[in-house]
């Protein structure tokens, strides 16, 4: 876990900390308009409360094969958190 220096938000240039899937964007909304501008998929995580997902693009086959790569990944680890305590709430 890092915590994230300012960086310029990708889509309007405000300095922020926040990321998504380790982009700087200020805001949900600058994440959504650029989400729109690019035509992007989203990958979502189908665990209940959970809220990762990982943003690709469609036309780009090697974002795509990462996009879905981290994706089995990011399964593999609820599926080894599950396996190896159940739920931990
Ligand atoms: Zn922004
Ligand atoms: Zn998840």
């Amino acid at each position: 876990m890092n915590e994230a220096e300012p960086k310029p938000c990708r889509h309007c240039g405000t300095e922020t900390t926040q990321r998504a899937s380790g982009i700087p964007y200020c805001s949900m909304d600058c994440i959504g308009a650029r989400r729109r501008e690019k035509d992007n998929e989203v990958l979502e995580c189908p665990y209940p409360d959970c809220d990762w997902k990982q943003v690709y693009d469609p036309e780009n086959g090697l974002s795509r094969s990462i996009a879905y790569t981290n994706a089995e990944e990011h399964r593999e680890e609820h599926r080894s958190a599950l396996a190896a305590g159940g739920d931990e709430q």
